[in-house]
């Protein structure tokens, strides 16, 4: 039988509103930090067992929206990431769950219960704390490139490609993401030059064989970025060989970063972390601090899928919720 309750208790806040506040020094029996598939996903668990919840995220859908079409999430032979984010949104939103958007965890302190540390000054507590906070795109870490991200620096060739017609753009990566992007990019740009830093693509077979069809693309083996340089949008980028040091400018329009996404688990050091960064855990999600449980992206759990983050949202709620009635 399928209830439909919507439980209000001190602690929650209206629905209605994205942007409501969480009260400083409120406690929680569990605070769930992220906003994708894993988190929305264990948010819908927590609160249909009655658990007084927070969600604390940056933003609702994660990778989700960076996604343009899905067509390997159960129940839907194709819909848009955006389109996807925005019904797991409403789905956690009938329930009367506080949710602070916009909002980064900083850090958790271990404890009874836990402390939570937010972005915005403030610090709650949670009797149990689920990590959902995924993955982001790896950053080059070279000047120019906070400055100009929106501006010319992407990470995302699905979302930002089109923006790019006709102009001359840099793919930094020859791994398979690297290679795709230039491929998708090639086919709207004037021009894509592909920088990697090794002597060769490390790719897909048929990836490289598609992209040697391009006559628009250029490799720059050997090769990495130096600095990223505009005005009010980029106009060059910066690149230097491993060889000889030797520096050159390309003028550009677009520089689209593919070297892989890393977990966000910095604010989480007080719970063990795979040599990625990935937060470790078992077969129940728990990780090796009681009454910290991870889900998702951001753990060491293999294949990294909506579906995949999703299950393990539940199963991490369900597991909290054991601890939680356990009382220990
Ligand atoms: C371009 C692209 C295409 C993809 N295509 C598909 C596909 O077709 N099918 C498929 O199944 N999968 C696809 N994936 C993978 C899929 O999107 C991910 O596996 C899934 O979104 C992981 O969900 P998650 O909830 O674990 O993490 P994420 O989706 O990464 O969500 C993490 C959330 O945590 C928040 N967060 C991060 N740090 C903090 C913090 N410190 N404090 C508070 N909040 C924080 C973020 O804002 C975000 O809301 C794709 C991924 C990408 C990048």
């Amino acid at each position: 039988m399928d209830f439909n309750f919507s439980f209000d208790s001190l602690q929650t806040l209206s629905s209605e509103s994205t942007v409501t506040k969480v009260t400083n020094d409120a406690i929680f029996e569990c605070v769930i930090i992220g906003g994708g598939p894993a988190a929305m996903t264990a948010a819908v668990y927590m609160m249909r067992k009655g658990v007084s919840a927070a969600l604390v995220t940056e933003n609702f859908g994660g990778q989700v929206i960076e996604t343009s079409g899905i067509e390997n999430y159960m129940g839907y032979r194709y819909i848009e990431g955006a389109q996807l984010a925005m019904k797991f949104r409403e789905q956690v939103r009938q329930f009367s769950i506080a949710i602070t958007e916009n909002t980064a965890v900083i850090r958790i302190e271990s404890g009874n219960p836990h402390s939570i540390f937010l972005s915005s000054g403030m610090k709650i507590y949670g009797k149990t704390v689920i990590i959902a906070s995924g993955k982001s795109w790896r950053k080059l870490g070279v000047p120019g490139e906070k400055e100009f991200t929106g501006k010319g620096v992407a990470y995302c060739t699905i979302c930002d490609a089109p923006l790019f017609k006709d102009r001359d753009v840099i793919v930094v990566g020859g791994g398979n993401s690297g290679v795709e992007s230039a491929i998708d990019l090639a086919r709207v740009a004037s021009h894509v030059t592909l920088i990697q830093n090794l002597d060769a693509l490390t790719a897909d077979e048929i990836l490289k064989k598609t992209i040697s069809t391009f006559k628009n693309v250029t490799f720059l083996f050997k090769y990495t970025v130096d600095s990223i340089h505009g005005d009010s949008a980029v106009r060059s980028v910066r690149v230097r060989s491993i060889d000889d040091n030797s520096e050159k400018d390309i003028s550009v329009s677009g520089i689209f970063v593919e070297i892989g996404l890393v977990p966000n688990s910095s604010f989480a050091d007080s719970v063990a972390r795979n040599v990625s960064g990935e937060i470790t855990i078992n077969a129940r999600c728990e990780t090796n601090v009681h009454g910290i449980f991870a889900a998702g992206d951001v753990t060491d759990v293999p294949f990294k899928q909506i579906i995949i983050a999703a299950g393990e949202g539940a199963k991490a709620a369900l597991s909290a919720y054991e601890y939680i009635v356990r009382g220990n």
